[in-house]
């Protein structure tokens, strides 16, 4: 969401020197907001473990892995190489195939069809919970073949803690779903800001300066901000770039604004790099190119949230399975984003 160095009285004086401020995609100081952690959190990571505890360690490798290979005389045959070889996925959620790295004809089976079912390429689908393996062997040879681990949960469904909205353990905050007035971290929560530290830090290495412009905004700051951006703009503009109060996902403690809110980010290296790499450190872009039906929001290369390096790294692997790279948190929870 859109923000500035913009606090009351001293919005119109803001306003005057932003109209002269220069672009601001690598260098800027971070604003006076908070964004110190505090000890106080009542979110961690913005997500709560189940009472299963099934979101634990289970989440999927990234890395190929050749699991059968056989020696040949001299020649070692890899055998059959998977895009991925473990995989955590909800009921009903089908998963894009592995990708296998040689083309022979394949023969898939799983180990149990009650927890995943796979068909004849590969796709692999959730059926209940539970753990069991996925295997593919070489049609050909027998001997060639490989494997993934299946851990297949129950989708928690939304749940409302002290009136804060999860869905699947997911903190969630968009228009559809409001944070009570009361929710007040008082800053970007611990986990956040260290994984963005490091995020800056290996930014630094490459080059680049990221900082943080806007992090934790309170509900008050946000209503003052909102009011100012209707007044200036009418209600209908500003909702497509500022949230009404309660609805920002600032006031959660876990989204952060890179070095400048608006437009000039975008393109720029840092705004590259933060797109290429921020699921790395357990974020996610927020607000993606050509998705403002879904988040509510216009595309902000800016703004990112943080949801911890096991959901990112889910997510990154759903955006993979529906071959879209820019698939939301909406979409992946399956929610909408509307004042209702
Ligand atoms: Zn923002």
């Amino acid at each position: 969401m859109n923000n500035r160095f913009i606090k009351g009285a001293v919005f119109a004086a803001a306003m005057a020197f932003l109209l002269t401020a220069a672009a601001c995609g690598t260098t800027v100081p971070a604003s006076g907001e908070a964004v110190q952690p505090t000890t106080e959190m009542k979110a961690s990571g913005g997500a709560v473990t189940s009472a299963s505890g099934t979101t634990a360690d289970t989440s999927s490798a990234e890395e190929t892995t050749t699991v059968t290979g056989v020696e040949v005389g001299e020649k070692r045959v890899s055998g059959l190489t998977l895009s991925y070889t473990t995989a955590d996925i909800i009921v009903g959620q089908t998963l894009k195939y592995p990708l296998v790295s040689e083309d022979v004809p394949e023969i898939w089976t799983s180990s149990d069809e009650s927890v995943a079912t796979v068909d004849s390429v590969g796709n692999i689908t959730g059926k209940g919970e539970g753990t069991c393996t996925v295997k593919v062997v070489s049609e050909t040879d027998s001997s060639l073949g490989a494997e993934v681990k299946v851990t297949v949960r129950k989708n928690e469904g939304t749940q409302k803690i002290d009136g804060i909205t999860y869905v699947d353990g997911i903190l969630v905050a968009n228009k559809s779903y409001a944070l009570p007035e009361s929710y007040a971290p008082g800053g970007l929560t611990s986990e956040t800001y260290d994984a963005f530290q490091q995020l800056a830090n290996d930014a630094a290495a490459d080059g680049l300066s990221m900082s943080v412009i806007s992090g934790y905004r309170s509900y008050d700051y946000q209503s003052e901000l909102y009011n100012n951006y209707v007044s200036q703009y009418g209600q209908a503009a500003a909702d497509r770039f500022s949230a009404r109060p309660g609805y920002s996902e600032h006031q959660t403690g876990l989204a952060i604004d890179v070095n400048c809110a608006d437009d000039s980010f975008t393109g720029t290296p840092e705004a590259e790099w933060l797109a290429a790499h921020c699921n790395d450190y357990g974020f996610i872009l927020r607000y993606p190119k050509g998705k403002e039906d879904v988040t509510g929001y216009q595309y902000e290369s800016w703004h990112i949230r943080y949801v911890g390096k096991d959901v990112a790294k889910k997510i990154r692997e759903a955006a993979d399975a529906a071959g879209d790279p820019d698939l939301t948190l909406e979409e992946y929870l399956h929610i909408d984003s509307y004042y209702h």
